[in-house]
């Protein structure tokens, strides 16, 4: 299996904490709990580099992650957590907003969903806020292992319909790997490597 040397760069609970662009940005959003720390150590092969946390809705800050100095991997907070206050949603919102439009070589978004949860109207209007600022992105239904196998294909197309993607959702497991080939692809294409 090919890993990636990766590195962590900076923690960003605001704008102003922002690390100045080194090459092409890759962003990788979820809702709280969707499997997004998990991910990005399965995809860069480096167990514990983004905190798999137990309470979720604790991290208020954009995590930077150097690849090789090829690229930038920018994981998002998670959003929607069950117990967050209205304010703390909003909050979300200008982080990610400030980041999303803050001219960075940004070339596309990860978004990621649990393949057994229905999409809602927050998911949806994430989705929208990603197309308005005229970024690619790539869905991914995280946690496929959790179906079995001959569910599996049918609920992904369900929810590429559900949310609408520009190309098929890909299922992915942490726990099997399934789905980490195709993703690395998307985001090599994205970068340029
Ligand atoms: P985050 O809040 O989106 O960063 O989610 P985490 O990466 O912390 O994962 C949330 C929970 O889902 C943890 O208990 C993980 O062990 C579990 N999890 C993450 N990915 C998978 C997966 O592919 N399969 C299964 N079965 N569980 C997973």
């Amino acid at each position: 299996m090919r890993t990636y040397q990766a590195q962590f760069v900076a923690a960003a609970p605001e704008a102003g904490a922002f690390p100045a662009p080194s090459g092409p940005e890759l962003a990788v959003m979820g809702r709280s709990n969707a499997g997004k720390s998990t991910l990005i150590n399965t995809l860069v092969g480096r167990r514990g580099l983004a905190r798999v946390s137990n309470r979720p809705g604790r991290t208020r800050a954009i995590n930077f992650f150097d690849v090789e100095r090829r690229f930038m991997l920018v994981d998002l907070p998670g959003y929607g957590y069950a117990a967050a206050p209205r304010a703390e949603q909003a909050g979300w919102n200008r982080l990610v907003a400030s980041y999303l439009s803050g001219g960075r070589p940004l070339r596309g978004v990860v978004t990621l969903f649990d393949v057994r949860r229905d999409p809602d109207s927050l998911d949806e209007a994430l989705i929208a806020m990603i197309g308005h600022h005229g970024l690619a992105w790539q869905a991914v239904w995280t946690k496929a292992d959790k179906l079995k196998r001959a569910r599996l294909a049918g609920r992904c197309r369900e929810l590429d319909r559900a949310l609408g993607t520009p190309a098929e959702g890909i299922a992915f497991s942490s726990r099997t790997r399934l789905g980490r080939e195709r993703l690395l692809a998307w985001i090599e294409e994205r970068v340029g490597g």
